[in-house]
């Protein structure tokens, strides 16, 4: 079975804080890359969320015909334009600079809004094996050819954390989503086993298991959180928790908390649906310091 997350644990376990006299090094810098044309606010979610969860820098990366738009929706973050494809997708190409910057990051976060296909594919097969470093949350489209890449995922085993959906899961195990939901904590383990990653299997129950096994559930029971752009937030309140130090076990169950602790504020003073994603990061900073 899987042990409920609860907040005595997380207490147990504090998450790395900044002294008075850091600087925005020290507090730690998160790369998010993804979206596309079609989607360019999800890295504008995952980012704002990475910073509400105390990160010290951001940078987004996205396709280089949304990158001065975001830049002016984020004042915070510097902006990556990367190569792009003919529709607005990021292209293969854009695994060089990505290496590059990302090797220098502290959290490198891949995937939300991210266009699926090929691109992602071949941009990740470049991309895994010349990174070194930083640790990973791999999320939406980056999630979907994992299958093949298992060896390269394995090469970063104790610095990553994955956030599949139902349908993401399926994908990844070459499997079906009826299988997946009839037992989601199964193909955690499984996802967590081939990958050496700490997986976050999401959903209006969300599992948490190491590659070791362990393994907890969260029970947010939030409609309100079943919306566009709730799962960005979350990959990018992790992130942050990773930039700051937070082992990944740690940055999960952290993250998973602090997202739906979030959604309970907003749906006790906005009711119950219709909040909105890009309202979540801003409550998470009364979250976290209600738990210190
Ligand atoms: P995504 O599908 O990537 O946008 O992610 C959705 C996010 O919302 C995940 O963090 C899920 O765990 C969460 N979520 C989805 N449905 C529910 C629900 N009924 N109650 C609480 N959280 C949910
Ligand atoms: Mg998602």
């Amino acid at each position: 079975g899987a042990t409920p997350l609860d907040a005595a644990w997380l207490r147990r376990h504090p998450l790395p804080q900044p002294g008075n006299d850091a600087d925005k090094n020290s507090r730690g810098a998160v790369l998010v890359a993804g979206g596309c044309r079609e989607v360019p606010g999800a890295v504008l979610l995952a980012g704002t969320a990475a910073l509400r969860a105390g990160a010290g820098r951001l940078q987004l990366a996205s396709a280089a015909s949304v990158a001065v738009p975001l830049a002016l929706a984020v004042p915070e973050a510097r902006v990556i334009g990367l190569p792009e494809t003919e529709e607005g997708a990021v292209a293969a190409a854009a695994a060089e600079v990505l290496a590059r910057r990302g090797g220098a990051a502290d959290a490198l976060l891949l995937g939300p809004g991210m266009m699926g296909g090929e691109p992602i594919s071949a941009l990740l097969a470049s991309l895994l094996p010349r990174l070194d470093g930083p640790a990973l949350v791999l999320d939406g489209a980056a999630l979907e050819s994992l299958s093949r890449q298992q060896q390269a995922v394995r090469r970063h085993a104790g610095r990553v954390v994955i956030t599949p959906h139902e349908g993401e899961m399926a994908r990844l195990l070459e499997t079906g989503r009826d299988t997946v939901r009839a037992d989601p904590l199964g193909a955690a383990r499984e996802a967590s086993g081939r990958l050496q990653a700490v997986t976050v299997m999401k959903g209006g129950c969300t599992h948490i298991v190491t590659p070791e096994g362990q393994a907890w559930r969260h029970d947010a029971g939030n409609a309100g959180l079943a919306m566009s752009g709730s799962g960005d937030v979350l990959a990018g309140v992790i992130a942050g928790l990773l930039a700051r130090g937070a082992p990944p076990l740690q940055a999960a169950l952290w993250g998973v908390f602090l997202h739906s602790e979030a959604g309970r504020i907003l749906l006790e003073r906005q009711g119950g649906i219709g909040f909105l994603a890009r309202d979540l990061p801003a409550e998470i900073p009364r979250v976290l310091a209600s738990m210190a």
